[in-house]
């Protein structure tokens, strides 16, 4: 028996199927939800199988919650490696021994994954939507302490690597149509539970903030945006609040830009996008900074020198996170005058941003401790009466890890002994 259906796919797309009962299912309690999950998967084969492969995974991609996603081919990267080595020659990494490592790895892909052929480049959001955020920062009150954005919930690392698993998952098992039949891919890439067979290795590897990889590179040849002054990778569909994952595949994928269409960083292009006439005034139906500058402005460390240029030691984030603890005892290395307290982290030249407004809804797992950061977090008293175990308790699964208890509590001592807040 064959039932006719009308289902609306989205709010555009109207498909009808045609879908083989099955006596033994019929009537059946679960039928309502077994049907209804088999005709999901379906649906969306169905769609997928009109695309070339990237079309398939952009989708699939999008399903699980990333705000886009996009393809380059795999090759070394000749301007980025220049300008990443400049800025490990001036100085700039500080005591980040790990991006000092690695460099030809870290500007060739094909050296990081043997035989690659493509990187996909994914943008998990983290930010509260929308709403364009305020310079002085998430947590409201000049006087409390901050704790930067990116940090509010679970680990990003481990968040982002399952949803990417998933993707890789798909594209293994789509090459490799021994694994699984494609219905049965589809199905187990969506599925919330991560109980799919393990992708082959040889095939596709994942990463997000964890290897040799310059990110930030990928995502502009992949087509996604812009490098923004404040160095970000700035999407003009998506915003500025979004990690970036990468998945290096020796599978060949159609890629999503061209050269001359990924919008470079390559002062051609920024040429290219004729400065605006006005101080801090953009436009932002083109990908560009144009004439602003708030992003600079907005950093108390000056560590925003110029453009596109970053001296990490500087840098409330590399400070309050990466810099060894044995050197915040160093005045030379405190942080010049603030008008915040950040005490993991540095939201300043992020929020400031115009192209906040085009941010997407974070991931929940991204915002699972805001109650907690906002309220008690905010307070010097929190932190210090926190013992390691309780600190581990609470904050075991998270960013926070990466600095420990006793680091956070020193970048709150900072600002006391030295008094270098302005407020
Ligand atoms: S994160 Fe903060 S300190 Fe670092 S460059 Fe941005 S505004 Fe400056
Ligand atoms: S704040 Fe202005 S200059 Fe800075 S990245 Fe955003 S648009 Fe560009």
């Amino acid at each position: 028996m064959q039932l006719p259906i009308s289902v609306y796919y989205g709010n555009l797309v109207q498909i009808y199927l045609l879908y083989p009962f099955r006596d033994t299912l019929l009537l059946t309690n679960n039928f309502y939800a077994v049907f209804t999950n088999d005709l999901m998967n379906l649906i969306t084969f169905a769609l997928m199988e009109q695309e070339g492969l990237v079309g398939k995974i952009r989708k699939l991609a999008l399903q699980i919650g990333f705000a886009d996603m996009g393809c380059a081919k795999a090759q070394r990267l000749s301007f980025e490696a220049e300008r990443f080595m400049q800025a490990q020659q001036q100085g700039f990494f500080g005591q980040m021994e790990y991006l000092k490592r690695n460099f030809e790895k870290r500007t060739d892909p094909t050296l990081l994954v043997e035989g690659a052929k493509s990187v996909l480049v994914f943008l998990a959001p983290f930010g509260s939507g929308k709403i364009e955020s305020k310079p002085t920062g998430n947590i409201a009150g000049s006087s409390t302490l901050k704790i930067s954005e990116f940090a509010y919930g679970a680990d990003y690392h481990t968040v982002i690597k399952e949803r990417l698993n998933r993707v890789a998952y798909f594209i293994d098992s789509t090459v490799n149509s021994e694994h699984n039949t494609a219905a049965e891919t589809v199905a187990a890439t969506l599925n919330t539970t991560p109980n799919f067979k393990k992708y082959k290795s040889l095939t596709c590897r994942v990463f997000t903030d964890s290897a040799p990889i310059m990110e930030r590179a990928w995502a502009v040849k992949a087509g996604l945006g812009f490098i923004g002054k404040n160095n970000f990778l700035i999407s003009p569909t998506c915003g500025v609040k979004n990690f970036i994952g990468v998945i290096i595949t020796t599978v060949e994928i159609e890629p999503t830009a061209t050269e001359s269409e990924a919008i470079a960083t390559t002062t051609a292009t920024v040429a290219k996008n004729k400065p605006l006439a006005a101080k801090n005034e953009r436009n932002l139906t083109v990908p560009s900074c144009g004439n602003c500058t708030l992003c600079i402005e907005a950093c108390s460390q000056k560590a925003l020198f110029a453009p596109r240029s970053i001296d990490a030691r500087k840098c409330l984030s590399y400070k309050t996170i990466e810099e060894p603890l044995g050197d915040s005892d160093d005045k030379s290395q405190q942080p010049v005058a603030a008008t915040e307290k950040w005490i993991f982290g540095c939201d300043c030249c992020m929020n400031i941003c115009p192209w906040n407004r085009f941010n997407k809804e974070g991931w929940s797992e991204f915002r699972s401790n805001y109650q907690l950061l906002s309220t008690k977090g905010a307070t010097a008293g929190f932190w210090k009466t926190l013992t390691e175990e309780q600190f581990k308790t609470l904050f075991g699964t998270t960013p926070l890890m990466r600095a420990g208890i006793k680091k956070i509590i020193k970048n709150i001592e900072r600002y006391e002994d030295n008094n270098t807040c302005r407020d």
